[in-house]
């Protein structure tokens, strides 16, 4: 596969380049493939669906064909995957994607884990490691500690904010051993940043040191995110005859959205042929995109802090990524979008808990919310004349093209829950009057001693750290 550049379409790219640069340094572009091959007819009929991995498989070849060859791929399938994503029928019409069976219980387990074996096998013939430096306001540390842990030819640091981040999210990322060591800076997250940036600008680390980052604009986390829309569609395409007996219905699939890396993974999936017909971007407060398909202006922002955290993002990288793909008016016809606030976000988790029996995470809350509004009354409206106020919460005024199949009842949802309920225990157990239960997973890290290294801001004790341990 050739990869280009979102900013410089004259760039040609193979996918090693691509995964061990992170994004473009020379014109500060993203990568992205010149094409989305699609997947064979016959094997999106076959029932039962294919498994998971299977699925894997079919689709990671071709962005890595000539590079790494089927047993290999195959091979950094299946140890990436241990576990699977979940699709669990709530109502008649409603599918949750459950993507926390991972071992960090958040969805960033399916790209991080495959990035990490992807750079470990094009780092395979090195003799120096390569070594990760990595700054988290939070959940970002765990899901890439956790995916590099004992991978061979690579290590990680992790910086966070000492005292700024949750109990469980330090225990998270503070309890690894061998590869994987997370410093405690005294400091904020921007002073975690700007160590790791002026540790990749500093040329006399450079020549010592092989260094990367993992962050999520990386190309190989967001191809490995299509593998569960193509089978989660699968799998609901072939439940609905038994489910809701509707014939050759719409499959819209909702997404909890920050930086719109797991849309745009579902934008891959649909040019792949996935049996998807379109989307709902939910966000928070933080509605950058949603604004953008309303008014056509594309305005970044300062983030703002709500209750599903891992989507505070005020300026959404994948945005560029999006644009790339698609003009502003098929992005009208493709999503729908919708933002809620913290009420909403609490209101949901209640009644999607009273209505349905499941309990759900702040962020698919924020989804669940979308597409139960949008199925009952929202699309009517719209369709009917109504115009969306950008300023409150509720859909943007775009009408997409299959906005018929809804308020026709043809239309089924699957929401993509992207985190454990049990990650955001507190603002769950706010909104239900009860804890969620604990899986094993967590509770065990939990016990765990934590190893955090102490460390000032200034970048000389950084430096001086690096030195010495790397
Ligand atoms: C990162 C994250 C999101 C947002 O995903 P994007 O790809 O940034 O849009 C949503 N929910 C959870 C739990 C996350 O960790």
């Amino acid at each position: 596969m050739v990869y280009t550049d979102t900013r410089d379409k004259s760039v040609k790219a193979d996918f090693k380049t691509a995964v061990l640069n992170g994004m473009n340094a020379s014109t500060g572009g993203l990568y992205i493939p010149t094409s989305f091959p699609k997947i064979n007819k016959s094997y999106i009929d076959r029932t039962p669906e294919p498994s998971f991995r299977e699925i894997a498989f079919e689709m990671a070849k071709p962005y890595v064909e000539g590079e790494i060859p089927d047993s290999d791929l195959d091979a950094i399938i299946q140890d990436a995957y241990p576990f699977m994503p979940q699709v669990v029928p709530i109502d008649k019409v409603t599918y949750v994607l459950e993507l926390f069976h991972g071992p960090t219980c958040a969805f960033k387990d399916f790209g991080a884990r495959f990035m990490a074996r992807v750079m470990s096998y094009f780092n395979r013939s090195e003799n120096d490691n390569l070594h990760i430096l990595v700054a988290t306001s939070g959940d970002t540390g765990s899901a890439v500690g956790s995916a590099f842990h004992n991978v061979p030819g690579i290590d990680v640091t992790i910086l966070y904010p000492d005292g700024k981040i949750s109990p469980l999210q330090e225990k998270q990322l503070s309890t690894f051993d061998g590869n994987v060591r997370a410093l405690k800076v005294k400091g904020n997250f921007d002073d975690c940043q700007k160590l790791v940036k002026t540790a990749f600008t500093d040329k006399d680390l450079r020549n010592k040191f092989r260094l990367s980052s993992a962050n999520s604009i990386n190309i190989s986390r967001l191809l490995p995110q299509s593998f569960y829309y193509m089978y989660s569609a699968l799998v609901v395409k072939n439940r609905i005859p038994q489910d809701s007996k509707i014939d050759t219905p719409a499959i819209i699939a909702v997404v909890p959205s920050g930086n719109f890396g797991n849309l745009t993974s579902g934008l891959i999936a649909y040019e792949m042929g996935a049996p998807i017909t379109g989307f709902l971007a939910a966000t928070n407060s933080n509605h950058t995109i949603p604004d953008w398909i309303a008014t056509g202006n594309y305005k970044a922002r300062d983030s703002v802090a709500t209750l599903s955290n891992a989507m505070d993002v005020g300026a959404p990288s994948n945005y560029e990524r999006i644009a790339a793909m698609y003009s502003l008016e098929q992005v009208r016809q493709l999503f729908a979008s919708y933002w809620t606030d913290d009420a909403g976000t609490l209101e949901a988790i209640k009644r999607c808990n009273e209505k349905t029996g499941y309990v759900i995470d702040p962020h698919g809350a924020v989804a669940w919310k979308a597409w139960d509004e949008m199925r009952r009354s929202g699309m009517k409206d719209l369709v009917a004349g109504a115009k969306g106020d950008i300023n409150k919460p509720g859909m943007t005024a775009n009408i997409p093209s299959w906005a018929s199949e809804v308020t026709d009842g043809k239309a089924v949802g699957i929401v993509l829950e992207t985190a454990h309920p049990a990650k955001f225990g507190q603002t769950v157990q706010n909104a239900i009057n009860r804890s969620p239960s604990m899986p094993d997973r967590l509770e065990r890290v939990m016990n765990l001693e934590d190893h955090a290294i102490p460390m000032e801001k200034d970048y000389e004790s950084f430096k001086d750290w690096l030195t010495s341990n790397l």
